[in-house]
């Protein structure tokens, strides 16, 4: 069988690859809105959209015919050398008509995790062209992800994600986790954590110099680290620093950007403006891989002059600026434009956060938390003192399969349970998603 046959041969990622080996894998074969089917037919609602990221549901026919046109008329052409192509001009075009309007500049790849590194590779050459070449520390923060290759996943902050892997490998520092109810202290209101989560950015900035810190790099809502809205002020306090010392701002939009939160950006919900964003996921409800680094005309103007005095930007990828990618996202975005799926998710955010809300009673669960259409419940073996469980994960892992049999695919973050529905969900479809939600925490011994 199909199974058989991945068993023998696949490296999953983010697998615990013995237990893969032993229980198999779920082998997904068609999707129906926001619903998917296994290989035996199998009926699943997609409670996380795949990886956070098909906007449109799984049946898009759209997207499969803005791709087939695009394949028809030029299946592949590079950016590189001065080479263009219409989609992605156009594609440039729109997301700088739709971000905030200091940033003026696109540069594409194919994954978040490739965006990432091209922030590092760019910000270190812009500031080697300014003279500056020691200002090329990033700070970041616990927990937040911002990819997996060398560069990006030394600025991701998960410890599953270094051990092992000899990462961090590029100078980083990272600071607490803006996440109050792990991270908050006795005694300590969210206004008190928040103060000293920014007096600590500042310290580590005195203590680094910064002369030698380039970017602070952070999610608006941290997601694969557990889906952490940040406490209130905490946004607007990393601006103010960050431009006394010249830092630049980098918000990594991968998850939140294209109205996950209920507004284009995250940024705008937390009210920053940043000098560098990272979009992907939802730029093409990932029925194609790409990714955009979008950023502010000043840095582009310190790119371009040097590349002119040594001859070349010596950086960029075979896909960037594919055509087929670029056309598949900008049919995606006119869909969510013209079916105002970010409005949706403004409409239904009071729905869906109430439901998580609603098991906040239950014993197992020690957080219920979320903003726009994205939210997590924390499970933990003592509610009061929120102990979590002495085996991390495993109530975690029993719970994902439980909801599979109850036809609910989440995501078990260690013992949190992440969702973050399609943005075409219903109000019926999020009522559906509590219900199964509710019968998979009953089921938990
Ligand atoms: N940044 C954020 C915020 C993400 O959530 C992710 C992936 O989940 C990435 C970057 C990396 O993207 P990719 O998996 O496409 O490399």
């Amino acid at each position: 069988s199909l199974a058989v046959v991945d068993i023998a041969t696949t490296l999953h990622p983010n697998t615990n690859l013995r237990q893969h080996e032993r229980t198999g894998p779920l082998v997904i074969d068609r999707g129906d809105g926001i619903r998917v089917y296994d290989d035996r037919g199998k009926e699943y609602i997609e409670g996380l959209a795949g990886l956070w990221s098909v906007a449109v549901g799984f049946s898009e026919k759209r997207l499969a015919d803005a791709a087939y046109k695009q394949m028809l008329k030029l299946p592949y052409y590079h950016t590189f050398s001065s080479k263009a192509n219409e989609p992605s001009i156009r594609l440039a075009e729109k997301l700088i008509e739709m971000t905030p309007s200091n940033l003026t500049r696109v540069f594409y790849t194919s994954s978040g995790s490739e965006a990432n590194d091209t922030i590092v590779k760019m910000v270190w050459y812009m500031n080697n062209a300014l003279g500056r070449p020691q200002k090329k520390k990033f700070l970041a923060r616990t927990k937040g992800y911002h990819g997996i290759t060398i560069a990006s996943g030394s600025l991701t902050g998960l410890p599953g994600n270094h051990r092992d892997f000899d990462l961090p490998a590029i100078p980083v520092r990272h600071l607490t986790c803006p996440h109050f109810y792990r991270f908050g202290m006795e005694g300590e209101d969210e206004a008190a954590f928040t103060a000293r989560l920014l007096a600590e950015l500042e310290a580590v900035i005195a203590e680094e110099d910064a002369d030698t810190i380039a970017a602070f790099i952070g999610e608006p809502l941290m997601s694969a680290g557990g889906v952490l809205p940040p406490p209130a002020g905490y946004w607007e306090g990393v601006e103010r620093i960050c431009r006394a010392n010249d830092i630049l701002l980098v918000s990594d939009e991968v998850i939140c950007g294209f109205g996950r939160l209920g507004t284009p950006f995250g940024c705008q919900k937390y009210g920053f403006t940043p000098d560098i964003m990272t979009l992907s996921k939802q730029i093409t409800s990932s029925y194609m891989p790409l990714a955009a680094v979008v950023f502010s005309e000043a840095i582009y103007d310190a790119i371009a002059d040097n590349s002119e005095k040594i001859g070349n930007f010596g950086h960029g990828f075979t896909a960037s600026g594919h055509p087929v990618a670029t056309a598949v996202a900008l049919e995606n975005l006119a869909i969510i434009e013209e079916n105002d799926l970010m409005g949706n998710a403004v409409r239904l955010e009071a729905q869906f956060q109430a439901g998580l809300k609603s098991f906040a009673d239950h014993p197992l669960v020690g957080e219920a938390r979320g903003a726009g259409l994205i939210g997590a419940l924390e499970l933990v073996s003592d509610k009061n003192t929120r102990k979590p469980f002495e085996k991390i994960g495993r109530a975690g892992a029993l719970a994902s399969g439980i909801g599979h049999d109850e036809g609910l695919i989440f995501r078990a973050i260690g013992d949190q349970l992440a969702l973050c529905p399609p943005l075409i969900v219903t109000s019926s479809d999020i009522s559906e998603i509590i219900t199964r939600l509710g019968r998979t925490l009953d089921r938990l011994p």
